[in-house]
């Protein structure tokens, strides 16, 4: 990226954000975002997106709306070929694609007459995040042989630019930009132009941002649907083709507690059953007071049979320490390698270590009933949280084996919701609430207090629940198998019979709660 050492001018970077969400991002926009000095964003970009990749950049918001100024493009064009002149690195981000309904030529001009270089970097379309969040097919072999973006807003007292006409006479998929401000116009315009009022509609608002909202409607009735629901801005209408059935989550919404960092797995399975995921942190992982009794048992590694991992955030301080003490794999001599359940197992094969042991059912009781069954009088190594449960050692001490225990981490519970996130479990419509241990139990009780019992609560196993229980709630539904995988399975489980079943009187659910629990 830009040589330091090098005098001005800078370089400008033109990069699509894509649709708003981090992961939707391009490798190459992160890169660049990284390396930036200087980032002039507009509204469709979250800002919020930028802390996690470059906080320190300086950023320069530009508000499109309300610009009085006659040609803003040239005004931004004029604003970046200064900032390069200045020197460094400058991205111009830009929400879905830069090349898409986004002034480029306006605000390149200006940038190029500077003698300024220019990269563009392609993002993820507004047309082509929510047609896949929608599951709906833009092109199809038999209807759809042509996608055409239009933009479903005329500058006032412009002759009309769009050819609808000639549209209607494509038998293709429409994308409407800008698409809700007049859709009473622009629908209208189709049909008068010989498109059938009863073409599919699907109305995508907010794509991949916390409050998505999904339509279907058709063209007739398009206008009066926005109105109705209350579809915001930004909003993308697809006309002409139709959703194919989604998932059994379609429609759902789950609030994910995970510490930050470990929602991925579990955010990705809710959205590949079609749902939506809400990540609102209950705990954070913190390095324990010392790392002083970790790094003495990890020195003394080697003289135990067996070192076992009660979590992946336990491999995670294990392999980190040993590596600060700058050691390997060869510490550990014939010491054996066991992990409490699959997901602390893949930690270890993921860093290049083999797991050894791995019990039936992920359980303490189960792991301790197997690993004393390997040797007799051993010495086990412990490697776990600051709280947490006693079942494992007591179990190997019972059946008369050392124990060493030493904590790799602490979870901390957060004192109070980020008000971003209080603000979002207030307004959008929350369906599932995602425990994934006893202490996030004990926090989204005291967090969430009495909004809990108008969600539907899962838990990851039955010392889980015994917690949320000992605050008197009871969970809708509890995994078979404790791993993220096995919630989501639950979930779907109790979806579906919930689809073909009338609800249990007094069973989970929003239908008898008080209005003001209602999202
Ligand atoms: N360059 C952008 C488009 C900018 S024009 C892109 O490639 O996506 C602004 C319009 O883009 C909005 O009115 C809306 O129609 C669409 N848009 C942008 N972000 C969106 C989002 N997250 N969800 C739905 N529509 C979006």
């Amino acid at each position: 990226m830009h040589d330091r050492r090098s005098p001005a001018p800078g370089r400008v970077f033109f990069v699509g954000a894509g649709p708003g969400a981090p992961d939707l991002l391009t490798i190459r926009a992160v890169e660049i975002l990284r390396a930036a000095d200087v980032i002039v964003h507009d509204a469709l970009v979250p800002v919020r997106m930028l802390d996690g990749i470059n906080p320190h950049a300086r950023r320069v918001p530009i508000d499109r709306a309300g610009d009085p100024r006659p040609d803003p493009g040239a005004a931004t064009g004029h604003l970046l070929a200064r900032l390069a002149v200045e020197g460094g690195t400058v991205v111009r981000l830009k929400g879905g694609d830069p090349a898409v309904f986004g002034r480029l030529a306006e605000e390149l001009e200006p940038v190029r007459r500077a003698g300024v270089a220019v990269e563009l970097v392609p993002g993820v379309t507004a047309a082509l995040a929510a047609a896949a969040a929608a599951g709906v097919p833009l092109t199809s072999r038999v209807e759809a042989s042509s996608v055409t973006l239009l933009t479903g807003r005329e500058a006032d007292g412009k002759e009309a630019a769009v050819d609808f006409r000639g549209l209607a006479a494509l038998q293709g998929t429409l994308v409407v930009y800008m698409g809700v401000e007049q859709v009473a116009r622009w629908s209208r315009e189709l049909v008068a132009a010989g498109r059938s009022p009863d073409t599919p509609v699907t109305i995508v608002s907010r794509c991949s941002w916390p409050d998505e909202q999904l339509g279907a409607t058709t063209l007739g009735h398009c206008a009066a649907d926005v109105e109705r629901h209350g579809w915001r801005s930004p909003a993308v209408v697809i006309v002409g083709a139709a959703a194919v059935p989604a998932g059994p989550l379609a429609g759902r919404l789950v609030l994910v507690t995970r510490p930050s960092g470990q929602e991925g797995e579990i955010v990705s399975s809710i959205r590949a059953a079609g749902g939506r995921a809400l990540h609102v942190p209950l705990v954070s992982i913190e390095d324990p007071p010392s790392w002083q009794p970790l790094d003495d048992a990890i020195r003394a590694a080697s003289t135990y049979d067996w070192i076992v991992l009660a979590s992946a955030n336990g491999v995670r301080g294990f392999l980190g320490r040993l590596a600060a003490l700058r050691l390997d794999g060869r510490a550990l001599g014939t010491a054996r390698l066991a992990a409490i359940g699959p997901a602390t197992r893949r930690h270890l094969e993921e860093a290049g270590y083999r797991c050894d042991l791995t019990p039936s059912v992920s359980r303490a009781e189960e792991l301790a009933a197997e690993l004393a069954a390997t040797v007799h009088g051993g010495r086990f190594l412990l490697i776990r949280a600051d709280r947490g449960r006693e079942e494992l050692r007591l179990g190997l001490e019972a059946r008369g084996h050392h124990v060493d225990e030493v904590v790799a981490y602490e979870t901390r519970p957060r004192e109070a919701l980020d008000p971003h996130d209080a603000e979002a479990v207030v307004r959008l419509p929350v369906d599932w609430i995602v425990l994934t241990s006893p202490s996030i139990a004990t926090s989204a009780v005291r967090l969430f207090g009495d909004r809990m019992r108008a969600w539907k609560i899962a838990t990851i196993s039955p010392v889980t629940t015994a917690a949320l229980e000992g605050h008197g709630l009871t969970p809708t539904v509890e995994a078979a198998r404790a791993t993220t995988d096995g919630i989501v399975e639950a979930i779907i489980r109790h979806e579906a019979a919930a689809a073909v079943l009338p609800p249990p009187a007094g069973s989970p659910g929003t239908a008898h709660l008080p209005p003001s629990l209602h999202g």
